[in-house]
Order: C-alpha cells, then structure tokens, then sequence
C-alpha cells in the first residue's frame, strides 16, 4: 500500500530517518502550508538578556559578570586576537595552548570519526569560553575547535588560566557552571540530531549564531552548515528555501541575514528554548 501525506503512518516513516525532511517540499501544496505555519506562529520572547549591564567594552557574557577585581585579573592576562571562519583553534589530542573567551566570533567544537566524517557538537560564542578540557585538568580533547564566524576573542595562556581560576573563585563558579550548561547542550543535541528535522535543526542553529554573534547578518556558507548539521548538503539547501520563502532569512553569496526572528524561533524545534532557558538560569551572577 502506497502511504500518503494524510496517513499518520506516513509522519512516523518520516521520523524514523534522522536528517530527512519531515514535509515532502517537492509537493508544493505541503510547500505553501509549511510556510504558511511558520508563518502563523507567534514571537517567542528572548529571556535570556542577563539582568546585570556588562561593564564598558566587555562582550564576553562570564567575563562581563566578573567583580571588578577579577576581571582586571583576566584582562591583564589575556590578549585580544581575531579569530578566521575556518580557522582551527585546536586540533583533536593536540595540548590546547590557549583558553578563548569570544567577544564576537564564533567557534565550533567538531567531533571527527575515523572515516573522516565529521558533525559539529557544539557551538560556542560570547556566551562561553573555549577549551573546557583545561578546566577540568585535561591538557587536550577529542573534539578539535574551529573559527565559524570571524570576529574577536580574549585569549589566555593556559599556565595564565590555571592560575586564574586558582585565585578567582566567581570566575570558577562561572566555568563549573558553563560546563554543567555544555554537558546538558550537548545532551539536547543528540537527541535533537535524532529526532527533529532538517528545516528546524537550521533554524535553530542559525538563532544560535545569531546570539552568540550579536548581529543578524554573518558569513555562512550552505556547505559550512550541512557540515555542521551533519547533514547532506541538498537536505540544507531546501530547508533553507523555506525558511527564506517565509520571510524569515536572505542569503546571499555566503553571507546570511535573520529578517524575521520571531517567525525563525517558531520555525525552529523546542531545542532552541529549553537550550536558551538553560543558560539564562546557569550562567548568572
Ligand atoms: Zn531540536
């Protein structure tokens, strides 16, 4: 018996493959309603927006919650540097020299497999620090690190660091507290990889980027992001379609623009707001 659309046999199909579209966009019927459902949806408020002003010139949401005293401590141990769309930070088992703390790039934490397959774990930006395994007294990682949106970041030696979070103690209960934040992320991540579909995985890794940069607009290519979905590149290509025939993003040649960020939060799995709750409850002062 041929399935159809209408059969509810027919969405349990479609769920049981990881990475395929949950709405058959080549029927272009099922097109106009999706579009017209993203649509329809109403703005999801941003509750995240710490309560405490970051001082002057401080992007870095740990850093800006640092008492004065141990932000000077950090400032005066670390270096302002650019980090590159592609650029590797660190390589898998490599000693990571440098801890980062984004200002407004963005990096991406990939996991590699032997057939050199790769899909992106997490990514981190002015909301977090880089280079968790030397908090936890592990001189490197499995996973490697990678520039994904060019923009700044502080960084500090890692003999600096240690001795840092030695005599820092609100900077240590921030770190404890982000990497309890980067354990549950990476836990919503995987089932979010399993069971949530294309159109909504992009949606909500492009709000994610979208906060960790600051800016609606930023260098992405559709090849960069079926990479880091892990995902084949024709699946992004149409996901993004919808999303753009929705008056939700424009892209251009590598660049992309959230124009309706709202319509993008409804369009995007539960994943996107229990991750965004998450850090506004952890990440306090
Ligand atoms: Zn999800």
């Amino acid at each position: 018996m041929q399935i159809q659309p209408a059969d509810p046999g027919y969405w349990k199909l479609q769920r049981r493959r990881p990475g395929t579209l949950l709405v058959p966009f080549w029927d272009p019927f099922w097109l106009v309603m999706a579009v017209q459902s993203i649509q329809a949806e109403t703005h999801v408020r941003d509750k995240s927006v710490p309560t405490q002003s970051a001082p002057a010139g401080i992007r870095n949401r740990i850093l800006g919650l640092l008492p004065p005293r141990e932000l000077e401590a950090v400032l005066d141990r670390s270096e302002m540097v650019t980090i590159q769309s592609k650029e590797v930070i660190y390589r898998r088992d490599e000693p990571i020299r440098y801890i980062h703390f984004p200002e407004d790039c963005v990096i991406s934490l990939i996991t590699e497999l032997e057939d050199g397959d790769s899909v992106e774990a997490m990514t981190i930006g002015a909301d977090g620090f880089v280079g968790i395994a030397v908090f936890h007294q592990v001189p490197s990682s499995r996973l490697k690190a990678i520039g994904q949106i060019t923009g700044e970041a502080r960084r500090i030696g890692t003999d600096d660091f240690r001795r840092l979070i030695r005599d820092c103690e609100n900077l240590d209960r921030l770190l404890h507290r982000y990497s309890q934040f980067v354990f549950e992320t990476v836990s919503q991540s995987a089932a979010c990889n399993r069971l949530h579909v294309i159109e909504q995985r992009c949606a909500r890794w492009l709000l994610m980027s979208e906060d960790r940069v600051g800016r609606n607009h930023f260098d992405l290519t559709q090849e960069f992001l079926a990479a880091m979905l892990g995902v084949r590149r024709p699946g992004v290509t149409v996901a993004m379609g919808v999303l753009e025939k929705a008056g939700l993003i424009s892209h251009g040649r590598g660049t992309i623009t959230v124009t309706n960020r709202g319509g993008l939060e409804a369009a995007s799995c539960e994943c996107y707001k229990t991750i965004k709750q998450r850090q506004s409850e952890l990440i306090t002062s």
